[in-house]
């Protein structure tokens, strides 16, 4: 069995109780920005892990995005020592969202078991493609068949909805962001924890589709790269605002807003100052943070 080289720390628990535990492991898009300016909210790309009930019992881990933060998530998983079982949902196939699978060591070790899920590919192109196509000369030392872990590649259509092998039921829905992404519904124990990144509101409406998708979750995780002043100087390049965020989950009267996917500028400064603003705005706002963990 594989096991980390080094100790281990497991994010810490801010919230106990539930049945759904749900750690943030890389809050940024674009590309990753680790130092000085950004040690509070953290560096890493997109990578949130959902554990569903106890493993023992049947539960499950459902990995969001495979972006630099499931590096140190496969350190912690090895670190448990049990082999890793687990479905990685990916919104789409940009490489901040899927540059950190190559180093997520669970994948190395035969006895690990992963489904990865994309939605927005078919009908023209193949996860196990896309996701290849990154792993090659001259881009790459190392082709995904060093990859020993037993994996499915399950490619869907947006929209659709399917079961885990856990027991989850997974909704989905089509986001609007260039080449495709999807937004996720996981629905365990009458828990529904909602990943809407990375998608681009149109000014003036709401987005159905998220709308539908996200009401009356536990939890609503939002592309809130820009705030509503930067916006104009980035229409169409595929992302949106706290500000419409906050919109979203006033309408789907969804319980906790998480504002995610932040942009690379932005500092632990910036971000304090949209998390106050964006409480102000909606109460039950938690701006997401590398080491976060919500259970619910
Ligand atoms: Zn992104
Ligand atoms: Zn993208």
């Amino acid at each position: 069995m594989c096991r980390a080289a080094g100790p281990v720390a497991r994010a810490p628990n801010v919230a106990e109780g539930g049945s759904v535990e749900v750690t943030f492991w890389g809050v940024r898009g674009s590309i990753a920005c680790p130092g000085p300016a950004t040690n509070v909210y953290g560096g890493n790309t997109s990578c949130v892990e959902v554990q569903c009930g106890d493993a023992a019992d049947g539960g499950g881990r459902v990995i969001l995005d495979a972006g630099t933060g499931i590096r140190p998530l496969g350190v912690a998983l090895l670190g448990g020592g049990a082999p890793v079982d687990a479905d990685i949902l990916l919104s789409h196939t940009h490489i901040d969202h899927i540059v950190g699978l190559p180093f997520f060591g669970p994948a190395y070790c035969p006895d690990s078991m992963l489904r990865l899920w994309a939605g927005h590919l078919l009908p023209e192109r193949k996860l196990a493609d896309a996701l290849c196509a990154m792993m090659v000369d001259p881009l790459f030392p190392i082709p995904m068949d060093v990859m020993v872990a037993a994996k499915s590649f399950n490619d869907f259509h947006a929209g659709e909805t399917f079961d885990l092998a856990c027991g989850a039921t997974v909704r989905t829905c089509a986001l609007n962001h260039p080449n495709g992404a999807t937004g996720y519904r996981i629905e365990q124990d009458g828990r529904a924890i909602c990943y809407v990144t990375d998608t681009e509101h149109i000014e003036g409406t709401h987005d159905e589709n998220i709308l539908a998708l996200i009401q009356g979750a536990d939890m609503f995780i939002y592309d809130t790269t820009y705030t509503d002043e930067e916006y104009p100087g980035h229409v169409g390049w595929g992302h949106s605002t706290w500000q419409e965020g906050a919109a979203l989950a006033e309408i789907a009267k969804v319980g906790t807003y998480v504002p995610f996917h932040h942009d690379p500028s932005h500092d632990d400064a910036a971000m304090a100052q949209i998390e106050k603003e964006a409480k102000d705005r909606f109460a039950n706002t938690v701006v997401a943070r590398e080491g976060l963990t919500l259970t619910f």
